[in-house]
Parts: structure tokens; C-alpha cells; sequence
């Protein structure tokens, strides 16, 4: 059987993969604590779930506009004075299959073969997948001080003539920090000099904690639309913990928009209407749940450094936003897959192994599910690694004896 060379070089999603072993894990009666999950476990907000039921049982759901249905992008322009204090045009706006599919129409509508798109590590896991499906090429800025925070003088000399593109997620899958203003500002003015383009990814940026803010990467530039090289991305998976729904959106100029509504036309034609319509029950409905739900993430945050706090040997930078950390564990191996296997095998806890964000040594943990999972997972894990922790547990009934140590 033929796989082109392309499609073989595009590694599978770990945090998929691991979600799906936790799946037939559990489904096995096996007691998985799943702190590798991206998703936090609040249910629907209800405008949500009318709206779309009653496009549903309206019977009549049929291909929608490809760019997006007008009313939602409506909401979507509203959100966009509201959060970014921008005002655009429905021709600025599209909206796809989940913030993914915008990262990849952007990715295909901007880069030709060999283009460079600049990505900081700590990543998310896609983009770099994203960029080479497209046949661009990722080039990878590490923080070299241990810090998860990018230098703008490291970013500086990876930039070449190749680069079209500088990506940016604040607050950060996924290490949970967020950037400085100074650097979100930098970032602009650079890009908007060097005609670069600037995407933030911003699908965190409601959950941020302690009475932080976001910057909005707009502030800082006289630019109108048209002519700004900010392109943001948004979506409802986790502002509202609509991850099921798949949608997402890209606020850029018109031409890029028409440009990546050409792309989406040839390979999804559109998002659902029914979906769309749950988008925009969530936007335009009460809104309390986005505060609720930030407020239960931080608190399990705050378990979460507590907890860490107790574990010998690691070092955790607190994040400002997400529901992810990721602690340093290179005092107890610097091969993270390895480690992260050991944790599931031998203590039935899901981690991501850092070295999937680029970050070897570290491990990816979510807080997203509950103050219980948070506690058992770092109590689990302390078990497995730390030698001052007791020598034995019980998982459910089951008696557990630490050997391996
Ligand atoms: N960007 C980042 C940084 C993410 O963490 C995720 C989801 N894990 C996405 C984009 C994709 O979100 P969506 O569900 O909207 O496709």
C-alpha cells in the first residue's frame, strides 16, 4: 500500500492517543486518573443546547454559508469589540471546524513550500504537524533559561527570509503562562514592521487567574484591519468547555478571510448549522458559566500547586491561565515518554510527556477534571517516584507495592 512521504511524517496526536487509552483503560474497570485530558468537565451552557435543539427539531439543516452563518459571525464581531476592543466586518471574520481547522486554513492559505512559520516552545501539539502538512517548516524557539517565557532577542535571530509567520498561544498550552504585555507589544510592532504575519492563538484567553488579564494584541497597533498582520484565533471548546462542538473562528483581514473561505469551501464546505447554532446560543446567552467555570479551574490550579508543593524534586512554574502545568521532572528522568509510561503502567495516571511540546524533561498536567483527580493523580505519582512517600497504596482495593525504586 502507497503513503505518500508527507503523510508519514505527520506523527499521530499524543493527547488524542492518550485519551484513547485512558478510554479502554477505564472501559476495562482498570481506575484511570486522567490528568493528561484537555477538556474540563462542565456540561453545555443551556442557550447552547436551545439553540441548537431548535435547530435541530426546526428539521431544516442544510449546507450553511461556508464562511460561517451570518448571525453567528454577528456574535462573533460583538465578542471581538468586547475582548479585543477591535471593530471588524462580517468579511473579517470565518469560522470553522474547531479552532484546528482555522490553524490549518491559515497555515495553507499563507505559506508556500519552505515557508518558515517561528513557534515557541513550550507548543502545542499541532502546530508543528500543522505547518509541515502544509510543506512548511517549523522553526522552534526554546526559552534556554528554564522559563517558559519567550526572549524577543531568541526569536530575533530565528527569523530568516523564509519567515511568513510568528505563532503565539498566551495564556500557553502547554505550560498554563502567560506572556508580558511588553512582549505581546514588541511581537506586534516587529511583525507589523517586517510584514510577518502574527497569530495568536487565543482559545485560553478568558481562563486567566488571580485577576489577570489577557492582552489584546490589537492595543498595539494604529493598524486597521485590513492592513494589520494580527490574525487571532478563537473558539467555543474552551471558553465554554465545548470541545464536542467544533467551533471555532479566525478574525484577519478580508482577503486572507476570502482566501481560507476558498480552502474551506473545497474541503469541508462548512460547519454545521446546528453546531453554529450552539456557538451562537453560547455567545449571545449569559454568560455567568465562562466566570464559573474560570473560577472552579483556578481553584483546582491552586490544589494542584499545593499538592506539587509537597512533591520532592519538582519544580512547577505557577500558570496565569489554562487548565494545564508543566512540571520540570528531570530530577527523576529526562526521558519523558519513558516516565510518562511508568506513571500509567505502574500507578494508572495519565500524563503528556513534555518532550510532545517540545520540553523534554517535563510533564503536561491538566487540572481540568476534578479537585479529586488533581489530589489522587499527584498522590499516585508521588508514590511512584518519590522514595520518601510511603512504599505502598491502595487504589480502589487494590493493594499497590512501590519495587521499581
Ligand atoms: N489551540 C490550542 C492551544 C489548543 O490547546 C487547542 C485544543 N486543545 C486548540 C487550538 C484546538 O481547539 P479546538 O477544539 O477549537 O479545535
Amino acid at each position: 500500500m502507497s503513503i505518500s512521504t508527507l503523510a508519514r511524517s505527520i506523527v499521530e496526536s499524543p493527547t488524542l492517543r492518550l485519551n484513547e487509552e485512558a478510554r479502554i483503560l477505564r472501559e476495562k474497570g482498570e481506575p484511570v486518573i486522567h490528568l493528561g485530558i484537555g477538556e474540563p468537565k462542565n456540561k453545555t451552557p443551556i442557550p447552547a443546547i436551545l439553540s441548537s435543539a431548535a435547530k435541530l427539531s426546526s428539521g431544516d439543516v442544510k449546507y450553511a454559508p461556508t464562511d460561517g452563518n451570518p448571525s453567528l459571525k454577528k456574535a462573533i464581531i460583538k465578542y471581538t469589540e468586547e475582548n479585543y476592543g477591535k471593530v471588524v466586518g462580517p468579511q473579517n471574520v470565518i469560522v470553522s471546524e474547531g479552532a484546528k481547522q482555522s490553524l490549518f486554513n491559515i497555515f495553507f492559505s499563507i505559506l508556500n513550500p519552505q515557508d518558515e512559520v517561528i513557534i515557541t516552545a513550550p507548543y502545542w501539539v499541532s502546530y508543528p504537524e500543522i505547518v509541515k502538512m502544509v510543506y512548511g517548516v517549523p522553526v522552534i524557539v526554546t526559552p534556554e533559561d528554564g522559563s517558559f517565557q519567550p526572549r524577543m532577542e531568541d526569536i530575533l535571530r530565528a527569523v530568516s527570509p523564509y519567515t511568513r509567520a510568528i505563532i503565539v498561544n498566551s495564556p500557553n498550552n502547554p505550560s498554563g503562562v502567560m506572556y508580558p504585555d511588553d512582549f505581546i507589544c514588541e511581537m506586534v510592532s516587529f511583525c507589523e514592521k517586517k510584514g510577518i504575519y502574527l497569530i495568536t492563538d487565543d482559545i485560553y484567553h478568558k481562563l486567566v487567574f488571580d485577576g489577570k488579564k489577557a492582552p489584546s494584541p490589537y492595543q498595539y497597533t494604529k493598524k486597521d484591519i485590513e492592513s494589520t498582520h494580527i490574525i487571532s484565533v478563537n473558539g467555543v471548546s474552551k471558553l465554554y468547555g465545548m470541545t464536542g462542538f467544533r467551533v471555532g473562528w479566525v478574525v484577519a483581514n478580508k482577503k486572507l478571510v476570502q482566501v481560507m473561505t476558498n480552502v474551506q469551501a473545497q474541503t469541508t464546505s462548512c460547519v454545521s448549522p446546528v453546531m453554529q447554532a450552539a456557538a451562537e446560543g453560547a455567545l449571545t446567552g449569559v454568560q455567568s458559566m465562562v466566570e464559573s467555570l474560570r473560577l472552579t479551574i483556578q481553584n483546582n490550579r491552586d490544589v494542584m500547586m499545593n499538592e506539587l508543593k509537597t512533591f520532592n524534586g519538582i519544580r512547577c512554574i505557577k500558570p496565569d491561565g489554562t487548565f494545564y502545568c508543566m512540571p520540570d521532572f528531570r530530577a527523576f528522568s529526562n526521558n519523558s515518554v519513558e516516565l510518562s509510561n511508568l506513571l500509567l503502567k505502574k500507578a494508572l495516571v495519565v500524563t503528556v510527556p513534555g518532550r510532545e511540546f517540545g520540553m523534554e524533561g517535563h510533564l503536561r498536567l491538566s487540572y481540568a477534571g476534578t479537585v479529586k483527580d488533581v489530589t489522587e493523580g499527584v498522590a499516585r505519582m508521588k508514590w511512584a517516584l518519590d522514595p520518601t512517600s510511603p512504599n505502598e497504596i491502595y487504589i480502589g482495593d487494590r493493594k499497590m507495592v512501590r519495587d521499581w525504586l
